[in-house]
């Protein structure tokens, strides 16, 4: 059986790097939309102009292209063993989209929606502390801000969607990485374990 999950909670809440070591250890593909659309930026279309332009606003690029571009990265053979979603489903329409998607095209489900629960000062603290070291364009003061907003405006409203069709699992994100991953791991076992 597939394992479907996605990766829920704000920018800074280290949820790429979960997403990276689980994808790695149960060897099933990390999908990071923003990874996606940075690869973009380095185009110079139309398109990737507009979503580089977004992106520097800490907005988010419209649901349409977003789900269009999921789309078509489920359409590739390794997303049949399951996938880790980080940093998609952003909106309410791309979590629909997701579970149509997934039952469209796997006869699957969603399995779990972790969210990582971290203190809005540690975030903070983070991001500020990543914009030095990665010097990322979109990481900078007032588009930081701008990202957390965008975060509790359109985003934030999943944690509710995903209580209310059972698949929120909450985990304490503000502990060592190592120790996260642990608590982690050990709720998806029941997902990866054979049953016959
Ligand atoms: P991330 O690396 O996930 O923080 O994404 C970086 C930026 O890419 C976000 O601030 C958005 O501008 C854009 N982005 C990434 N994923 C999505 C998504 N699912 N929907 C809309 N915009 C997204």
């Amino acid at each position: 059986m597939p394992t479907y999950v996605v990766m829920l909670g704000p920018p800074g809440s280290g949820k790429g790097t979960q997403a990276r070591r689980l994808a790695e250890k149960y060897g099933i593909p990390h999908i990071s939309t923003g990874d996606m659309f940075r690869a973009m930026k380095a185009e110079d279309t139309p398109l990737a102009r507009k979503v580089r332009a977004i992106m520097e606003q800490g907005a988010l690029v419209p649901d349409e292209l977003t789900i269009e571009m999921v789309r078509e990265r489920l359409g590739r053979a390794d997303v049949r063993a399951g996938a880790i979603f980080d940093g998609f489903p952003r909106t309410t329409e791309q979590a629909d989209a997701l579970a149509r998607l997934l039952g469209e095209m796997f006869g699957a489900e969603l399995d779990v929606a972790f969210l990582l629960d971290v203190p809005e000062e540690e975030i903070l603290r983070r991001i500020g502390q990543r914009a030095q070291i990665e010097g990322r364009a979109d990481d900078s003061g007032e588009v930081v801000h701008r990202r957390h907003q965008t975060y509790l405006e359109q985003t934030a409203p999943l944690i509710e969607y995903y209580r209310d069709r059972d698949k929120l699992v909450e985990v304490d994100g503000a502990r060592p990485v190592e120790a996260i991953t642990e608590e982690l791991e050990a709720r998806l076992e029941p997902f990866f374990t054979t049953s016959g």
